[in-house]
């Protein structure tokens, strides 16, 4: 899959794109990250890619031609995504959209943001990965390519712990635990080690049900509630979900 950055931090996106887990994706084919400093289509020696904004005020404004230059030099996969904390927010069904189709470019703003008309005529979508501003989009841009990138086939080991984890049915996930069974005496819940699969499903779920009702209760909003076997399942285990 293809996935286009558009960013006047190259090195910053390149970095983080280059470790780890999309590192190995990269170098394995799987995706072919490509990230594109929006400065090389700047034509003054200054390399200037943003002026003063029309009608006075604070900070500086992106300008459109550099942005538009390199989108017909380029010619990145779409959707072209601008990264806006006036987008809609990106969520875990984003990540399995975008994961799902045939590829995608991320355009990062930086100062007050990009010219209007990049917005209007150049731009596919907006996403926000949260209501709080950052300095540019090169953050968000690493936080969509790792959400997106591990969902994409061949670059995750395990694709069983993509449709078991956190979101994936609109319930947060449920504890994990690993060796030694016990620490500084904390012991790990009993029915992990029983073997009894069947009541080692049902506690995961009762665990996922009153973590999510008590974290988030907009996510239980969202799935209707907790019906009457969802009580008799947290019963079962002793669960309480007031707060
Ligand atoms: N003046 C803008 C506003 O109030 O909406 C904020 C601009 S912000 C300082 C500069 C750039 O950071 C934006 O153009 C955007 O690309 C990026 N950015 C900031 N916060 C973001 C967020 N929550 N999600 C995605 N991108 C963000």
């Amino acid at each position: 899959m293809r996935i286009d950055v558009l960013t006047i931090l190259p090195d910053v996106v390149e970095s983080f794109a280059s470790a780890s887990l999309l590192g190995k994706a990269r170098r394995s084919g799987v995706l072919d990250i490509r990230v594109h400093d929006i400065r090389d289509a700047a034509t003054d020696v200054h390399r200037s890619v943003d002026d003063a904004p029309f009608g006075g005020g604070a900070g500086m404004v992106l300008k459109p031609e550099p942005i538009f230059d390199t989108v017909d030099r380029v010619d990145p996969p779409r959707p072209l995504i601008y990264l806006s904390p006036a987008g809609p927010v990106f969520c875990q069904a984003d990540a399995h959209r975008l994961a799902g189709g045939g590829g995608f470019s991320l355009l990062c703003g930086r100062f007050e943001g990009i010219d209007e008309r990049v917005r209007a005529h150049l731009v596919d979508e907006e996403l926000s990965i949260g209501d709080y501003v950052l300095a540019g989009g090169e953050v968000a841009a690493a936080v969509v390519l790792e959400a997106v990138g591990r969902l994409v086939p061949g670059v995750l080991g395990n694709l069983e712990s993509v449709a078991d984890e956190s979101f994936s049915d609109g319930l947060l996930e449920y504890p994990h635990y690993t060796r030694p069974a016990e620490y500084r005496g904390w012991v790990i819940p009993e029915v992990l080690r029983s073997g009894n699969h069947a009541r080692i499903e049902r506690w995961r779920l009762a665990q996922s049900l009153a973590r999510t009702a008590r974290i988030r209760p907009d996510l239980m909003e969202v799935r209707g509630g907790l019906g009457e076997d969802d009580h008799r399942l947290l019963d079962e285990f002793g669960l309480e979900v007031d707060p």
